[in-house]
């Protein structure tokens, strides 16, 4: 039966025919030159990390930028749409543990699987343009622009506390501590050690950042929210109170520094009403105090430890409030009043400055305190106009001044400015804006990273290496374990050098960067991939950038999405690019779960992109992420759905081939425009230029893919309906052909196989992405009769015909005139009418 072989929809033969013939032309997804003349558009999604295998997540992100990608092209776009690899990190090092495979080899046959599985889908990539983190061509850069930041006074070495994951062997980011937990070890607690890092002053740019965000109005809010809580700026005032005198201690020869404990407060208006100065466990006076008074020491070990459980748990916001006395007392540098000092379990060292003035009276958390340890509370702010105290712990910046001294009367904002000026003229305070962001601290102990371009010499000490030894390669022959520091300590080759300065013996440093330094500026590398002089052209960023949409998941929105935003301004900063974000739009897609919960191999619910596609072919797969529900929500995984797809995808093809010799004879004689469609054509015209309207919109901003498949659907079903009057020729020719052209263009984005194919199918040449996209003909898509509700006193009556765009009267006449309605209001007085054209008519009566 060689007819109906013909018309079987077989993915397995098509896919793999135009798979071919796309990798033979490789100018089809490559950008054009800057001079094209056309509007740019670049649209990327995140580029993955080479684990070897697609996850659906992925299949799901790039069907998404894929769909818009195609869409742009055949709006006439100069289109960037490339892929590259987020290529260094720790799995390469434990694979190489587990399977005695070189971290480099690993990665690159990863690679190489993920390519060959995202050409079999059909993703239209420039691989041209395609970026390897872990090849030195790109990580040369890292080490170029960590030069240049050091000459900028951006990158700073110190010791300092990091968290440490015993079971990674490295410094994690506070990003990276999920928890208390590291982000890759679940079951991992997180510790704090002291180590000489590298760190980018991320925080020279934190108002920056902030302020930012205001202008990303193409951004989802949640992300900009999460961004400004993590960035987490307070404005306050810094104060120092001063250590009362003790007989015997080294703080009273006359002349010497008083010692002094500096807080921050972001209420100094309230200061009149502190009870008692609060320290973290690891403030540096406790530990003075705590030397000779084993009594104090063991109980502020005891909230030490409270605390670091709490830190362990995830859960400092909720612990609970414990504190010492330490016997000392500081003295309040506006009214000399004495107070105690404590020791608090819920002071942090690493927030502020360690130390914080309780005023219980009008802080919720000092109420707390004072209330269970009997501490005085101390009415300092009245609400305005009031005689009487208002109940006591009053949280408000409503108010004025009580129990002040010279600050009474005054209203709380006033008094602030005031008790600033006081501070600063008497050198005890200033007003300060602390941030929680903290700077990024980038030295990993690891092997499989970018090596940090700097050597220590015994006469010069620290040397940056010079621009013309770039790169200082990783040594691929290397032993891996997990203990002992960074692997690269024990490469001597590596380790010794001479001194770019003195030629004399040098050792290089032997951390690496952690890897979200290359993800911080890939995209511009995408930009101008080949070039060996430059990380980039600032002509061609200039010409590229910003980014019109950039498409990923919402766990990147504070690590990559804030650490790229900062390598943009120090970017813009460097002379380097004129754009200060690098992001135009951003969509963060929901998560592929199944069964209710996202997928993962200790599940077993993970469905393999490959099964999906040897079973139901690439279009099916494609369009099936697309379909099951809006690109922003989680997809829940119904291999139905794909069945339902591949269907779908079925029926298209058999109505396409059977009624192609017949459009493929309208082609030349296309529909007459000024010869009016009716009946049947007219019919189905109308809901082909609906679909185009819906469609085109759905691409400019709402991206309810989900409605656009829908809406194809919807039209086949339609033709489909007509099938028998279709091949009796019913329709012209000239319809037939804008009916199956169209229908097989709006396919394009969501089935580019199938669309290919039927494409030839219809006798075009030359590929559909760059046929134009259809556009819709308002005066076809408008329905000639639209139904309206006929409400009476609020209750539907009837729905009633009437032209499209007729005017309030013409509908209020309607309204009137039907049976039923005037049924209804017989004998009754019509209050009012009041008419919606286009949509209702509401009548009041009496
Ligand atoms: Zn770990
Ligand atoms: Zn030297």
């Amino acid at each position: 039966m060689p007819e109906e072989r013909e018309q079987r929809y077989d993915p397995a033969a098509i896919e793999p025919k135009w798979q071919k013939r796309w990798a033979a032309d490789p100018k089809l997804y490559a950008a054009e030159p800057l001079s094209s003349g056309k509007p740019k558009y670049y649209v990327l999604e995140m580029l993955p990390y080479p684990s070897g295998q697609l996850h659906m997540g992925h299949v799901r992100n790039y069907s998404i930028g894929d769909a818009l990608a195609r869409h742009m092209w055949m709006r006439g776009y100069n289109v960037l749409h490339p892929m590259g690899w987020d290529a260094f990190g720790l799995p390469a090092e434990n694979a190489a543990l587990k399977n005695n495979t070189p971290p480099r080899e690993w990665t690159l046959a990863n690679i190489a699987a993920m390519k060959r599985q995202m050409q079999r889908l059909g993703l239209g990539y420039d691989w041209a343009t395609e970026v390897t983190t872990c090849l030195p061509d790109y990580y040369r850069w890292n080490q170029w622009f960590f030069l240049r930041m050091y000459e900028k006074g951006l990158v700073y070495r110190k010791k300092s506390k990091v968290n440490w994951c015993p079971e990674c062997a490295t410094v994690l980011a506070n990003e990276q501590v999920v928890d208390g937990r590291c982000w890759r070890h679940e079951d991992t607690i997180v510790e704090q050690r002291d180590l000489e890092q590298w760190s980018f002053r991320i925080t020279a740019y934190a108002d920056e950042l902030l302020e930012g965000l205001d202008k990303l109005d193409g951004w989802p809010e949640k992300v900009r929210t999460m961004q400004r809580n993590w960035i987490g700026r307070s404005e306050g005032t810094e104060v120092d109170f001063f250590l009362e005198e003790i007989q015997g201690t080294g703080n009273k020869e006359p002349g010497t520094e008083k010692k002094r404990i500096r807080v921050f407060t972001t209420r100094v208006d309230t200061i009149f009403g502190t009870t008692s100065v609060q320290l973290a466990p690891q403030h540096p006076l406790v530990a003075a105090f705590t030397a000779a008074d084993p009594t104090l020491k063991s109980q502020v070990d005891e909230l030490l430890d409270q605390q670091k459980k709490a830190r362990e748990a995830g859960d400092l916001g909720a612990i609970e409030k414990h504190g010492v006395p330490t016997g000392r007392f500081a003295l309040n540098p506006y009214s000399g009043q004495r107070v105690p000092i404590w020791v608090a379990n819920y002071i942090l060292a690493d927030y502020g400055t360690g130390a914080i003035m309780s005023v219980p009276g009008h802080d919720e958390r000092d109420f707390e305190f004072a209330t269970k340890y009997g501490l005085p509370i101390v009415e300092v702010i009245r609400p305005a106009g009031q005689d009487a105290p208002a109940e006591l712990p009053f949280i408000s910046e409503e108010g004025m001044l009580v129990n002040s001294g010279e600050y009474n009367g005054l209203k709380c904002e006033a008094a602030e400015k005031k008790l600033q000026e006081t501070a600063t003229r008497g050198a005890f305070g200033e007003a300060k804006v602390t941030f929680r962001l903290k700077d990024w601290g980038v030295s990993r102990q690891r092997y499989w990273g970018t090596p940090i371009p700097m050597t220590y010499c015994e006469r010069d000490g620290l040397v940056p290496v010079p621009d013309d030894q770039l790169p200082v390669l990783l040594p691929e022959q290397i032993e891996i374990t997990q203990q002992g520091g960074s692997p690269l300590g024990r490469v001597p080759e590596f380790v010794n050098t001479t001194c770019p300065k003195c030629g004399g013996p040098a050792r290089r440093e032997t951390d690496t960067m952690d890897t979200f330094v290359d993800s911080s500026w890939y995209f511009y590398r995408y930009t101008d991939a080949k070039n060996s002089n430059a990380p980039f052209d600032p002509k061609v960023v200039q010409y590229w950038f910003p980014i019109d949409q950039y498409i990923g998941g919402v766990e990147h929105a504070i690590l990559h999405l804030i650490y790229s935003r900062f390598w943009t301004k120090v970017m813009r900063d460097l002379g380097l690019i004129a754009n200060d974000e690098p992001v135009q739009r951003l969509f963060t897609q929901g998560m592929v779960i199944k069964d209710g919960a996202k997928m993962s191999k200790s599940r077993g619910n993970v469905v393999s992109p490959d099964d999906m596609v040897a079973r139901f072919g690439a279009d099916s797969a494609r369009m099936y992420a697309l379909f099951a529900a809006p690109p922003d929500r989680d997809l829940d995984w119904q291999e139905d759905g794909v069945a339902g797809v591949s269907r779908f995808l079925a029926r298209v093809w058999r109505l396409v081939t059977k009624h192609a010799p017949r459009a493929r004879s309208g082609s030349s004689g296309a529909r007459n425009p000024r010869t009016a469609p009716t009946g049947l054509s007219l019919k189905l015209l109308r809901k082909l230029h609906q679909t185009i309207a819906k469609i085109t919109l759905d691409f400019e901003g709402r991206w309810h893919f989900n409605t656009c498949v829908a809406a194809i659907m919807e039209l086949v079903n339609e033709l489909q309906a007509a099938d028998a009057q279709l091949a009796a020729g019913e329709v012209g020719a000239g319809e037939m052909w804008e009916l199956l052209r169209s229908l097989v263009l709006l396919l394009a984005p969501f089935a580019p196989f199938l669309a290919a194919e039927l494409w030839e199918e219809l006798g075009e040449e030359g590929a559909i992405l760059r046929a134009p996209w259809p556009r819709s003909d308002p005066g076809l898509a408008r329905e000639d009769e639209i139904e309206i509700p006929v409400q009476i006193n609020g209750k539907l009556v009837t729905l009633i015909r009437v032209a499209a765009g007729a005017d309030a009267k013409t509908m209020e006449a309607a309204a009137l005139a039907d049976e039923k309605v005037r049924s209804r209001i017989a004998g009754k007085l019509l209050a009012k009418v009041i008419v919606v054209p286009g949509r209702a008519v509401n009548l009041v009566v009496k």
